[in-house]
């Protein structure tokens, strides 16, 4: 395969794609889908108009050949879509793909771990944002007890998948319980990437006073551990990493809203519905899928997606004020998937 070269209107060239599988959930994360919003009635996408594996397939072929070289399958709870592991051997056998990773809640990984290592799945993020179980079942607002992502987390290390998990710290919810999520995650070898809470949507009640800046975490953490700086792997990695000094475990830092990255971000979403977004914060995406059922083909398709990423000039978390968060509409995390 020729690669065709695609650079935004800020020189940044697109490499990842996150692709949300579909939008319900299995949990009401109070900082992603409060109950009030998302309860009984809440209207998810009929099953008609997510994304088929067809359509995904095609549409990782056109991005691949813009250069994207990794996938990240999310969600709402993308474990929740049926047979999701042929998605992932189709994704894998993709020319140009060599990284195939999932964010995932964890609890229905027991029963799928094994298959998804076996359909060659490389990574996996499970979320968890606390071990003592009442603040977790706070914030999960489901009932579940973290013993049951543990058992996950365990289900997929033991099918050799390269494990690390996602916590995010929202103020007076679960700052309290840092050092010892990384005090247990430590004695495990698994690397636990603390994320700011953002301001995703506009449904989770967000504000400033509730963010949990990296500045912050840090001070806490080295009362305990001495940290060291790790570089970064490549352009436009995203989490801030460190070393536990004598150790070859690491913690990390999404600092979307203290330290924005927008200047090395090279990251496209597909939600569930086709829609593409050039911004995590975006208002609104380009339909895809009515491309794809509209018979267009490779080319076609290819030629859409260079024009859009060419007029990309997105940098929400570089510009965030005040103003933009109150005001501005903005998509929902379960549904652009994070
Ligand atoms: N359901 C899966 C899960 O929870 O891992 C995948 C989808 S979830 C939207 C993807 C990631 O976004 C999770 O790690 C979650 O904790 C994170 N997230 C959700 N809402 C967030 C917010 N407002 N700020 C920061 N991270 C958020
Ligand atoms: Fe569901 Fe993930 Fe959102 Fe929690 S963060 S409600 S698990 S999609
Ligand atoms: Fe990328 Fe938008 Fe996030 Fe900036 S705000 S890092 S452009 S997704």
């Amino acid at each position: 395969m020729t690669k065709i070269k695609v650079q935004d209107k800020w020189n940044r060239p697109l490499q990842d794609l996150r692709i949300s599988v579909i939008d319900r959930c299995n949990f009401r994360c109070i900082y992603c889908m409060p109950k009030e919003i998302f309860g009984k009635d809440y209207a998810f996408l009929p099953k008609d108009q997510l994304l088929s594996f067809d359509e995904i397939e095609s549409l990782v072929k056109v991005f691949a050949e813009l250069g994207v070289n990794k996938i990240r399958l999310t969600g709402g709870e993308p474990l929740l879509r049926r047979n999701l592991a042929d998605l992932i051997k189709r994704i894998n056998q993709i020319d140009g793909i060599n990284d195939v990773a999932l964010t995932t809640n964890g609890v229905l990984l027991v029963r799928q771990a094994q298959q998804l290592k076996d359909a060659g799945l490389d990574r996996i993020n499970v979320s968890l944002d606390a071990l003592d179980d009442t603040v977790f079942k706070a914030i999960n607002d489901s009932g579940v007890s973290s013993s049951a992502v543990i058992k996950g987390i365990d289900a997929a290390e033991e099918a050799g998948l390269t494990v690390k998990i996602n916590m995010v710290v929202e103020k007076g919810v679960n700052d309290n319980h840092v050092l010892e999520m990384a005090s247990y995650f430590k004695k495990r070898g698994i690397t636990l990437r603390f994320i700011e809470f953002m301001d995703v949507g506009t449904s989770n009640g967000w504000d400033f006073s509730k963010v949990v800046t990296k500045k912050q975490l840090f001070e806490q953490l080295t009362t305990k551990f001495e940290l060291e700086p790790v570089d970064a792997a490549y352009f436009g990695e995203v989490a801030k990493r460190y070393r536990y000094k004598g150790t070859n475990t690491e913690i990390g830092f999404i600092t979307s809203v203290s330290e924005s990255f927008c200047s090395s971000c090279t990251r496209a979403r597909l939600a569930a519905d086709g829609k593409f977004y050039t911004c995590l914060f975006a208002s609104a995406g380009f339909d895809l899928r009515k491309l794809v059922r509209d018979g267009k083909n490779h080319e076609q398709l290819s030629e859409e997606v260079q024009t859009i990423w060419g007029n990309r000039a997105d940098r929400y978390s570089d510009e965030r004020t005040e103003e933009t968060v109150k005001n501005r509409k903005k998509i929902e995390m379960s549904y652009i998937g994070g």
